[in-house]
């Protein structure tokens, strides 16, 4: 038997519950189980002292183990970002993703789960709303935001972002982690583990601390469904994250955005949107073939939204690609109607990506053209370009040594006091 189905962490209350009453103990020993593996975030049995020292012997006989995930090694960028490599039983590994916040109160950040409280009404009054572009770098600034990430741990809105498999199977053209192809899904509890260990690392901890959770670094979360939603249920009721902080990304595999509709507990939905029509979107993502624009903006039309609800649409842009003015009246008009908004992510570059990032102007005016059709657009200031922990770029840290370094590029311009 794979070990790690014996894993506690990864069970949900019914489980643990089984588990508990095949051992002979009272009901609410599955609680204090619960309480230890998702909220005190222990790593071994011993830890939890809640239990008789008996039962505890008797669970590891049996094979159970808490299971998780292991921080292997930590990247820091100079905006406070860190990236983790993060291993599991098999020796698989994957990265998560810390962005604490720094910027002020940018929606669109990587935060967007958590935006009702700073988005949207901003956002449909964006026409007026300064340009999102932010400056990243030099000594001081490091240092500033570093400072600023440690106070924020307890009272901002940190992002986590997180993976829901190893490598990727979906080879959008502009993506390091389709450079890998995929390895594996992750369990529930390696995608619940990812989150457990940064929180423990970072030592804060939801809904005291509010962190917003993005399912968005490597994989495509809707290619292993089951195990998604299994983990986002526990990520609520065992972790603690209210679903409206939780937004996952997909590039848009229609079935299962229909599928994810018909939830009781999800997190919000993000689409990889990156094209304007169905030939560039199928040469940039592939995808599309068998998913088409229209399929997609199908499904986007009628997915049911909850009150106060949207859906975030992410458009890569690609220099010379599809960062046309006319690429950005065909988004508007895809669009149109749709209770969403958009997130720009100018290209995040790396070796083997054979795009190039667009400068500043030409973002600044394909936003504009957006918010000129009503469409609350965002730029997203890019987070840990620096070590490979922005969007796109997450490759596995073992396979660094073909990395060259990265200078953040300079295209966004210091903001304006
Ligand atoms: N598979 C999911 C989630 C992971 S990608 C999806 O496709 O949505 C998270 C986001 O990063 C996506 O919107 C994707 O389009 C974007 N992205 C991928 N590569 C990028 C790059 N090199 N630069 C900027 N954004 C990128």
């Amino acid at each position: 038997m794979d070990e790690r189905l014996k894993s506690l962490l990864g069970m949900d209350r019914e489980e643990i519950s089984a588990l508990v009453i095949e051992a002979g103990q009272p009901g609410y020993r599955a609680k204090q189980i619960m309480d230890a593996v998702y909220r005190q975030r222990v790593e071994s049995l011993e830890e939890i002292s809640t239990l008789p020292q008996a039962f505890r012997e008797k669970l590891a006989a049996s094979g159970v183990a808490v299971g998780g995930a292991r921080i292997e090694r930590k990247f820091e960028s100079v905006d406070g970002t860190v990236r983790y490599l993060i291993r599991f039983g098999d020796g698989q590994s994957v990265e998560s993703v810390w962005m604490p916040d720094g910027d002020g109160g940018e929606a669109g950040d990587g935060s967007e789960a958590g935006v009702e409280a700073d988005g949207i009404g901003e956002a449909t009054s964006g026409a007026k709303a300064p340009v999102n572009f932010f400056a990243i770098g030099g000594a001081a600034g490091s240092r500033a935001l570093s400072k600023q990430s440690r106070r924020s741990s307890s009272s901002g809105r940190s992002t986590i972002c997180i993976s829901s498999q190893v490598g990727c199977a979906v080879d959008c053209q502009f993506c390091l982690t389709a450079l890998l192809g995929v390895k594996r899904n992750l369990t529930a509890g390696e995608i619940v583990g990812q989150v457990c260990a940064v929180l423990k690392d970072q030592g804060v901890s939801p809904p005291e601390d509010r962190i917003n959770l993005v399912f968005m670094g490597m994989g495509e979360p809707f290619l292993n469904y089951e195990n998604f939603i299994k983990a986002s249920r526990l990520l609520v009721e065992g972790v603690g994250i209210a679903e409206r902080r939780m937004t996952v990304s997909t590039a848009g595999i229609v079935p299962r955005i229909r599928d994810f509709g018909e939830e009781t507990i999800r997190p919000k939905l993000a689409i990889s949107l990156n094209a304007s029509n169905d030939a560039l979107r199928t040469r940039v993502m592939p995808v599309n073939k068998k998913w088409t624009l229209e399929m997609l903006m199908a499904a986007a039309r009628e997915f049911p939204l909850r009150t106060r609800e949207w859906i975030t649409f992410e458009y890569v842009l690609l220099g010379g690609v599809n960062d046309d003015p006319e690429n950005a009246r065909e988004v508007a008009e895809l669009l149109r109607g749709l209770r969403c908004k958009v997130n720009l992510i100018a290209l995040n570059p790396g070796p083997g990506i054979d795009f190039v990032t667009p400068d500043a102007e030409r973002v600044a005016a394909f936003q504009e053209i957006l918010r000129g059709a009503g469409i609350p657009a965002f730029v997203r200031r890019p987070r840990g370009r620096d070590i490979y922990a922005a969007c796109g770029q997450l490759k596995r840290t073992v396979e660094d040594a073909t990395l060259p370094e990265l200078p953040i590029p300079s295209i966004f311009p210091a903001p304006q006091e």
